[in-house]
C-alpha cells in the first residue's frame, strides 16, 4: 500500500483534469493561427486565462502562461536591478547574484525592520523590487504579506509574491493583496506538470527573455503548451478550500499521533502561523535521507527537508535561516497533505517512524558493542 505525503512537491492530477487534458488532444491548431482549429486551441487557451485568474481574482488580461513557477520566477528577477528577498525563498529566486536576502526570525518569519531598513535605502527605487514568498514550501510557514506590502508601497519599490504554495491552501486574492506580481504553478494544486503562470499589474515593467514570437502580450515567445495549461485552467476551476479545513484536522492528528508515539521528536514551526497542510519534524540522531528510504520502502512518501540536486544532499536553508542546529537541519523531514489522506493514515505513519527509529537505534547499538 503506498501513502502519497508529498503534496508540496506535487499534487496528484485531479480526475477531472485528466479527462479535459485527453479531450483537448485531438485540437490540432496552432492558437495563433486563424482558421478554425486555431480558433477552437485559441478558445482552449483563454478559458484556461479566465479560470486562473478566477482562482485568484484578477484580469483575465494581467495572466502570462509560462512552464511553470520558476520560469515565472525568472521572468521577475531578470527584470529588475535590484532584488530585495528573503533566505527562504525558492531556488529561483535566489539564483540571482543581485539580490540581498533579507534573514527570518527563530519562527520562520521575515525580519520586518530589516526588510524596511534595506528597502529604504536601496538606490534606483524603480529599478527594485521586493519578492517575499506568501507560505514557505518546507515549513508551510504563513508570511505577514499586508506589512510586507506596506513596506513596499511606502518605499516606493515593487512587490512580487510567490503564491505556489498558498494557492489552494489559503484565500489567494490578487487584488487584496495589491502586489504587482505573483507567481503561480499548476503541478501543486492538481493541474499537470510544465504548466504556470506569472499574474502582472503593469507589463510595462518586465522584459521578456524568451523572445521570438508575439504570444502572452510579447512576455512569452513560443507557441502555447495548450495541453497543459488546459489542464491547469481545469485544476484551478476545480480547487475548492471548502475541504481545507478537514486537511488541517488530519494534519493536527498526525502531529498529536507522532509525539504520542515517539516523544523524542521535534515538531519544526508548529507555533507558527502555518499551512493547513504542512508540517516538519526532526529525529534528532538519524539523517533525514535515511528516515525518508526507510518510510519510502513501508509505503510512505515524504520530503527531506534539504535541497537534493544534483544528487548532492544539502541542509536545509529555511531550517538554517531560522536558526536550527545542524543535526536537526540533517534530521528534518516535511510531510503535506492533501484531502485524501486520513486518520488511520497518521497513525500508521506514527508508527512506522517508531519502528524505523528503533531499528536504527538497534543498530547502532550493535555496532558500539
Ligand atoms: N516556488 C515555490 C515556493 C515552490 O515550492 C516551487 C516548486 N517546488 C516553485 C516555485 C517552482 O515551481 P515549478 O515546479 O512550477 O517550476
Amino acid at each position: 500500500m503506498r501513502f502519497y505525503l508529498d503534496y508540496n512537491a506535487s499534487a496528484p492530477l485531479m480526475k477531472e483534469v485528466k479527462e479535459y487534458i485527453i479531450s483537448t488532444l485531438d485540437i490540432n491548431g496552432n492558437p495563433s493561427s486563424i482558421h478554425n482549429s486555431g480558433r477552437k486551441a485559441k478558445n482552449i487557451l483563454e478559458e484556461a486565462r479566465l479560470r486562473v485568474a478566477e482562482l485568484v481574482n484578477a484580469d483575465k488580461e494581467s495572466i502570462i502562461f509560462t512552464s511553470g513557477a520558476t520560469e515565472a520566477n525568472n521572468i521577475v528577477v531578470n527584470s529588475f536591478d535590484n532584488l530585495i528577498t528573503s533566505k527562504i525563498e525558492h531556488e529561483s529566486i535566489l539564483n540571482t547574484a543581485k539580490s540581498i536576502d533579507i534573514g527570518v526570525t527563530p519562527e520562520g518569519y521575515v525580519d520586518l525592520n530589516h526588510l524596511d531598513e534595506v528597502t529604504k535605502n536601496i538606490k534606483n527605487k524603480d529599478r527594485s523590487i521586493i519578492s517575499v514568498m506568501i507560505a514557505n514550501n518546507e515549513t508551510g510557514i504563513i508570511q505577514p504579506i499586508e506589512t510586507i506590502k506596506k513596506i513596499a508601497k511606502k518605499n516606493k519599490v515593487l512587490f512580487h509574491t510567490d503564491a505556489v504554495q498558498a494557492v489552494g491552501r489559503v484565500p489567494v486574492d490578487f487584488l487584496e493583496i495589491e502586489c504587482d506580481f505573483m507567481t503561480l504553478s499548476s503541478h501543486k494544486i492538481g493541474g499537470p506538470k510544465g504548466a504556470g503562470a506569472l499574474v502582472v499589474k503593469n507589463k510595462k515593467k518586465l522584459k521578456s527573455f524568451v523572445k521570438g514570437g508575439s504570444q502572452e502580450y510579447n512576455l512569452r515567445a513560443g507557441t502555447e503548451a495548450i495541453t497543459s495549461i488546459a489542464g491547469f485552467g481545469m485544476a484551478a476551476s476545480k480547487t475548492d478550500l471548502s475541504k481545507i479545513q478537514n486537511t488541517r484536522v488530519v494534519r493536527d492528528f498526525f502531529e498529536k499521533e507522532l509525539l504520542t508515539h515517539n516523544n523524542d521528536i521535534l515538531l519544526i514551526g508548529n507555533q507558527s502561523n502555518r499551512l493547513p497542510n504542512t508540517f516538519m519534524f526532526s529525529v534528532p540522531g538519524i539523517t533525514a535521507d535515511n528516515i525518508l528510504i526507510a518510510l519510502d520502502i513501508e509505503g510512505f512518501e515524504v520530503s527531506t527537508g534539504s535541497a537534493c540536486s544534483s544528487g548532492k544532499v544539502e541542509a536545509s536553508k529555511t531550517l538554517e535561516a531560522m536558526g536550527f542546529a545542524n543535526n536537526i537541519l540533517s534530521s528534518s523531514i516535511r510531510v503535506s497533505l492533501g484531502p485524501y489522506n486520513n486518520y488511520e493514515e497518521a497513525t500508521l505513519f506514527a508508527k512506522t517512524v517508531k519502528k524505523i527509529k528503533n531499528r536504527f537505534l538497534d543498530s547502532k547499538n550493535d555496532l558500539s558493542r
